[in-house]
């Protein structure tokens, strides 16, 4: 019985855990594409995909989900097991994500074609997507699973996004048996519309996520007082909100505050201000956040139902679908809240919105969530004064706000609490889905919390379930270009920058530093006398 790490070690994105819960038998946690720019490179698989008999899945983020058509394309024929709202999801953010691999597969492909280069395939297409939903077996909150000799499973509400868990493993071999947690991504409190992380019952082993594990968030800022300031101060001068925000889950909690300042007149003097969600993905989601099992809702939000309410519909609600739709928004002078795709705003919707409306010091461009070094979010977040959007040189003359007080993750102090909350320590506690700070200070900090071992293994490292002993521990190993797709599997791969180019150039003479400990000191000169020159 052995746990093999594979993906979101020491990073973020591509959460990939792989389980052999008998000799030869094995099963994966989560299949997730990694994102943005990683440090290291994720192991392959030591297995083929067709040797993988189930997938379980935590929840429906790209970063947890994205690759499973590709384990499909490449020979996987079991079963995938999920809540039923995971699997609502999933069935429309695998599709979208599809799109966006055959859009840019046909851009390359005309770009090369112009000289003489190959065709690119996408890394995977609607058809495969159509292929991994039907491996899909909905699931519910706390019944246990009898899936196969030796694997029981239970799926508890992780409170991070709709139809979110946290996964327990009842693995059987050979009569002795033990309890694997695996967390997905935990929820952070008094989220809106989903219910707070459900209790950990207990575990042998626990694998934990730590994108928030070093930090705290600020719980003074709430967002309805900072969205009723943004609102009153933008309408007042006859300009438009433009919110960039994530299609599934963000958009949705931005609706229900919408829903709860227009409900309780919080902004009488501009009461029938109308929002439009300018993003097809989103209207999808919110047509599955609207048909959800109540088990997923908090209380606050089915007390609005009782009532008589929709949590997350309103007067003046309007979603544009078409481009021509989305393109009329611009000719409309009205002051409105546009929530548009593209949530970092590096593609979708928002870029054109932004090109309109950003010019315009009556505007304000509010952020409702991190934005990555490098996108252009978080350039105009550090005060660019010009940007080129579409091709075009943009003045930012619009107010630039941030929606504080949202996250869809617990900090040091909720990931604490949840481990609290069990019935009893786990013995090993598994760190990952943190980038190097997060996940190594978050163990550090669990092993002195709880007084339990803790460790962030790198990827590749396996650990055997009942002995309690590392089998392999693995170095790191730093990747030498950085791509948005890595798992080793084909696809078009992202160009690095030159600029990622250089970080990585730095990080390899920081490692090679490293290696010059016992060198003699004339070597050590040699490379300093070296480094001094270039510096000058
Ligand atoms: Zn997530």
């Amino acid at each position: 019985m052995k746990i093999t790490f594979i993906g979101a070690a020491h990073q973020v994105t591509g959460s990939r855990t792989l389980v052999e819960w008998n000799p030869g038998r094995y099963f994966l946690v989560d299949d997730g594409m990694e994102q943005g720019e990683n440090t290291y490179e994720m192991s392959e698989l030591p297995i083929s995909a067709v040797q993988i008999e189930y997938v379980f899945l935590t929840h429906a983020h790209i970063d947890h989900s994205g690759m499973l058509p590709v384990l499909v394309k490449e020979g996987f024929r079991g079963t995938i097991y999920a809540t039923a709202e995971t699997v609502d999801l999933c069935s429309i953010m695998l599709a979208d994500s599809a799109q966006i691999q055959e859009t840019d597969a046909a851009y390359e492909t005309k770009k090369n074609l112009r000289t003489g280069g190959p065709e690119v395939q996408p890394l995977y297409t609607s058809e495969d997507v159509s292929d991994t939903m039907k491996r899909f077996i909905p699931c519910d909150y706390n019944q246990i699973i009898m899936v196969d000799d030796g694997l029981n499973v239970r799926f508890s509400d992780a409170g991070h996004l709709l139809g979110s868990s946290f996964i327990e493993f009842f693995l059987t071999e050979n009569g002795q048996t033990r309890k694997l947690v695996c967390s997905g991504d935990v929820g952070n409190l008094d989220q809106p519309i989903i219910k707070d992380p459900a209790p950990l019952a207990d575990a042998d082993y626990l694998l934990i996520e730590s994108t928030y594990g070093t930090r705290e968030h600020d719980t003074v800022q709430k967002p309805i007082p900072i969205l009723l300031d943004v609102l009153r101060k933008t309408f007042s001068r006859g300009g438009t909100v433009l919110i960039p925000s994530f299609a599934v889950g963000r958009t949705q909690e931005l609706l229900y505050y919408f829903r709860e300042i227009k409900q309780n007149r919080l902004l009488p003097e501009y009461q029938d201000f109308p929002v439009y969600v300018d993003n097809p993905l989103a209207n999808e989601a919110t047509a599955i956040f609207l048909q959800c099992s109540q088990d997923c809702l908090d209380d606050e939000t089915l007390q609005v139902m009782k009532e008589g309410s929709n949590p997350i519909w309103f007067d003046g609600l309007f979603t544009t679908v078409s481009s021509d739709e989305s393109k009329a928004l611009n000719t409309n002078t009205e002051p409105k809240v546009i929530i548009a795709s593209g949530g970092m705003c590096e593609g979708g919707r928002i870029r054109h919105h932004l090109k309109h409306n950003l010019w315009n010091d009556k505007n304000t461009v509010m952020f409702a969530g991190y934005q990555a070094a490098g996108t252009l979010g978080r350039i105009i977040f550090d005060g660019a004064e010009k940007v080129k959007i579409l091709g075009e040189e943009i003045d930012v003359k619009a107010e630039i706000r941030l929606l504080q007080g949202i996250s869809g993750h617990a900090d040091r102090r909720g990931l604490s609490a949840w481990i609290s909350s069990a019935s009893a320590r786990p013995s090993y506690i598994f760190v990952n889905h943190g980038d190097e700070d997060s996940c190594t200070g978050f163990a550090k900090y669990a092993a002195e919390e709880f007084s339990v071992p803790a460790s962030a293994p790198f990827s590749g490292s396996e650990f055997d379930l009942l002995s309690g002993e590392w089998i392999r521990l693995t170095e790191p190993v730093y990747r030498r270009k950085n791509t948005s797709q890595g798992s080793g599997s084909s696809g078009p791969k992202n160009k690095p920058s030159p600029y990622s180019d250089l970080l990585d150039a730095l990080k390899a003479l920081n490692n090679y530093a490293g290696t010059l400990k016992e060198a003699s000191n004339a070597e050590i000169r040699e490379l300093t006398g070296k480094i001094r020159k270039l510096m000058d």
